[in-house]
């Protein structure tokens, strides 16, 4: 399911509250499970828990939706900007990461394996 290949060389680790960029490499406005596997370190995949949260959308406004991203009762929030070719995306748990933490990945995971690929382009 990793793909070693299509990852970012990326040396600085981030803040997770930074907005961080997923590019959508197959299609405009598509976010796949590939996209997604790009952007998470073996280290955070490997992560057991979160692996199914439960998401709700908190606000809508334009391209920059948040949602309540939360699992066994600790909960955070997760901002999603959507271009074109791209997501910009946070989450509110504060912590050093190299790409996405996993709240944000299995966030996201979620919401394509519920609505589909093509759910954040109709939500524009
Ligand atoms: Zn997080």
């Amino acid at each position: 399911m990793h793909n070693q290949n299509c990852r970012p060389n990326k040396e600085d680790w981030r803040n997770s509250t930074e907005l961080y960029t997923i590019r959508l490499a197959r299609s405009n406005y598509v976010l796949t499970e590939w996209d997604l596997n790009c952007n998470i370190d073996i280290d955070t995949l490997t992560y057991k828990h979160w692996t199914d949260p439960e998401l709700k959308e908190l606000s809508h406004q334009g391209n920059r939706l948040e949602y309540s991203n939360a699992s066994d009762g600790v909960r955070y929030i997760l901002t999603v900007l959507i271009e074109r070719n791209k997501l910009d995306v946070s989450c509110s748990c504060n912590r050093k990461v190299q790409q996405l933490c996993h709240h944000a990945y299995y966030g996201l995971f979620h919401l394509i394996d519920k609505y589909g690929i093509y759910y954040f382009q109709s939500k524009l």
